[in-house]
């Protein structure tokens, strides 16, 4: 955590050339301008930049389009890619005339959403701990390239047409379809890319724990150490801008989109989360799976507005791809100790202080500030409302039969249906004012834009399907 008095030391210390203003959009987009060091003094952190907010989507119209960016010196960290020495600072954004925070900024919502907790007198502070996993992509099958849309036609017409002789060469020591789970190279070829990406986090202040390749073919996580709200959706833009760029120097592509390849695992976000109060853990207990009833009134709260909650954990209309049987990703709205299949889990730990809860519907589409503000705006909800979350759901519930199975609500199957929720269920957003209700709009209008997009262009498996009919 640094103050503004030891960015400035910073600056000198490291004969820095330039500062990095970096913001984030409504989409979580993460965009950057670039000062002189000599702009920056005390004063700067006082009055911010001002810019111009018209070209930034969901953001502010051409007629009253200023805005100031307020740099936040705790999120200071020197650039591990640029030639000349940089230091970058995450802002929020403030109205010019009142500098108040503006009302559409992502960043803006999770800093009242930890104000919000500390007012609410439930805890002083919530620990978030995500883990975003991504893929890479390096050769003729899977770079972005036509050749790589030319397979996936080919690929999803082949199981389309069952056509089990479908030829896939020589894979070498490849991984299959969800056969990548921590294997050592060869078959694991993203060693030494990994280690660089977590030894760049490391370098720019991250604490990070371990990498691996995951369960997809050219799917990995990098592990980080848990930390505040605002602190790790600052942390998650940092790592999503690390992984892309030491990915790019490698000549390959990263991507967090969450369904990039039919028939393999997607890339999910797990959230996982718990609050302290006077230096104590708030989620240990003597309840199911040593759970206190806050933390199981929180469950209720995550599990009964999952659907609006959606609209912004899986804000694509890719995500839904994701979130379908057999995958690992979950799309029951049930929690459990133990199975991997439900909404809701409560990894397993002997130490009261690491007692949490994960949410595994998010994904790393996510915006991270919109993400991580929601859903604790809606464990706080469960435990002021004491939102029974009802029984764990103990059996792998992709077994049960399906009269049992037809009893379990579920997460969302569209974007387009998450919106439609958002839009009818947004009032535990809106308790302290951490989200305003012009912002949910102004954001549902966006995605609306995002669905129209996918519902009307022609789809490749439409070609496979229907191209001859
Ligand atoms: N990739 C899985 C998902 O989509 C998660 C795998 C894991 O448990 O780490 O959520
Ligand atoms: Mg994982
Ligand atoms: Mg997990």
């Amino acid at each position: 955590m640094k103050t503004v008095a030891e960015v400035l030391e910073l600056l000198a210390a490291e004969q820095v050339a330039y500062v990095d203003i970096r913001f984030t959009d409504p989409r979580g987009t993460l965009h950057h301008v670039t000062l002189d060091v000599d702009l920056v003094d005390e004063d700067f952190f006082e009055e911010g930049l001002m810019f111009d907010g018209s070209s930034i989507a969901g953001w502010k119209s051409i007629d009253q389009s200023d805005m100031k960016l307020m740099p936040d010196p705790s999120s200071a960290y020197l650039d591990p890619f640029y030639a000349e020495k940089t230091l970058c600072l995450h802002c929020s954004v403030a109205e010019p005339d009142t500098g108040e925070p503006y009302s559409r900024d992502p960043r803006g919502t999770a800093v009242k959403a930890e104000a919000w907790l500390k007012a609410s007198g439930i805890g002083d502070v919530a620990w978030f701990g995500p883990e975003a996993e991504f893929f890479l992509f390096d050769d003729v099958r899977f770079s972005v390239t036509p050749q790589k849309v030319a397979y996936q036609v080919d690929a999803v017409s082949a199981a389309w047409n069952t056509d089990t002789s479908y030829d896939m060469g020589n894979q070498g020591h490849r991984a299959p379809f969800k056969g990548g789970y921590v294997p050592v190279n060869p078959v694991d070829d993203g060693q030494d890319i990994r280690s660089e990406m977590l030894s760049t986090l490391k370098r720019i202040g991250i604490k990070v724990d371990k990498h691996h390749h995951e369960v997809a073919t050219c799917q990995h996580e990098l592990g980080t150490i848990f930390g505040g709200l605002v602190e790790q959706a600052d942390n998650l833009q940092k790592l999503k801008y690390v992984i892309h760029n030491v990915a790019h120097a490698y000549g390959k592509t990263a991507t967090f989109m969450p369904k990039p390849i039919k028939g393999d695992n997607g890339s999910g976000m797990h959230v996982n989360m718990s609050i302290w109060k006077n230096g104590k853990p708030l989620f240990s207990g003597d309840k199911y799976a040593d759970l206190s009833q806050e933390a199981l009134w929180f469950i209720g709260g995550i599990l009964r507005h999952a659907k609006a909650l959606n609209a912004l954990t899986n804000p694509s209309t890719n995500s839904y791809k994701r979130l379908v049987p057999g995958f690992e990703a979950p799309v029951l709205r049930a929690y459990s100790a133990r199975n991997r299949s439900g909404a809701v889990r409560i990894p397993w730990t002997e130490s009261p202080k690491a007692k949490r809860v994960e949410a595994r519907f998010p994904d790393p589409s996510a915006n991270p500030y919109l993400a991580f503000s929601a859903l604790l705006m809606a464990g706080l909800d469960g435990i002021r409302n004491k939102i029974d979350p009802g029984p764990a759901s103990d059996k792998d519930l992709y077994d049960l039969p399906p009269e049992e199975l037809a009893g379990i609500p579920t997460v969302c199957g569209s974007l387009r249906e998450a919106l439609d929720e958002l839009e009818n269920d947004m009032d535990f957003l809106l308790a302290g004012d951490v989200f305003t209700r012009d912002q949910l709009e102004a954001y549902i209008r966006l995605k609306r834009g995002e669905v129209e997009a996918f519902e009307q262009t022609p789809h490749p498996i439409e070609y496979a399907m229907y191209f001859s009919c």
